[in-house]
């Protein structure tokens, strides 16, 4: 069977930046099952995806803007610690999710000195090009519940 729109597509993935650093994998775990068609995953995979089948095997380089985008310099702030709750004491790294009005996005701490930190509210991939080794390891038909919440289900129907 073909991935096309509203198969539920699993596939095992590496992805690597463009140092050849691995990013994520999922080498050990239970292959990524995603619904086709449905924005589950980035673009430029889904687009590469397109009409594989079982046992298709590729790879293929993402530009940011079909990945997680460009950075957007905007997303990077400056916070006062006088802004931070009485005791807290944050940290390089640390990440929190935080009201922007694009609605609620998780962001990171990227910098800290005497009077306050640098927030980055990019995605922590943004303006990468990133690298997926990609192996198609099943594709069924969507049930209807799968298409009716827009996700895949995992064994048993589980979320
Ligand atoms: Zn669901």
């Amino acid at each position: 069977m073909q991935a096309t729109k509203s198969k539920v597509v699993s596939i095992d993935y590496t992805l690597t930046d463009s140092e050849g650093n691995v990013l994520d994998t999922s080498d050990g775990r239970t292959p990524l099952e995603y619904l086709h068609g449905s924005d589950n995953i980035i673009p430029g995979l889904e687009r590469a995806l397109e009409g594989k089948s079982d046992g298709d095997a590729f790879e293929v380089t993402v530009a940011p803007e079909d990945a997680y985008g460009e950075r957007d310099q905007g997303l990077v702030q400056e916070v006062a610690l006088t802004q931070f709750p009485e005791g807290a004491d944050p940290q390089v790294g640390q990440q929190f999710q935080a009201e922007t009005p694009e609605g609620p996005r998780t962001v990171t701490i990227v910098n800290r000195d005497s009077e306050g930190v640098t927030i980055d509210a990019n995605h922590p991939l943004a303006g990468q090009a990133l690298n997926f080794a990609v192996k198609v390891v099943s594709v069924r038909e969507a049930s209807p519940e799968e298409l009716q919440h827009g996700h895949a289900h995992g064994p048993g129907g589980a979320h």
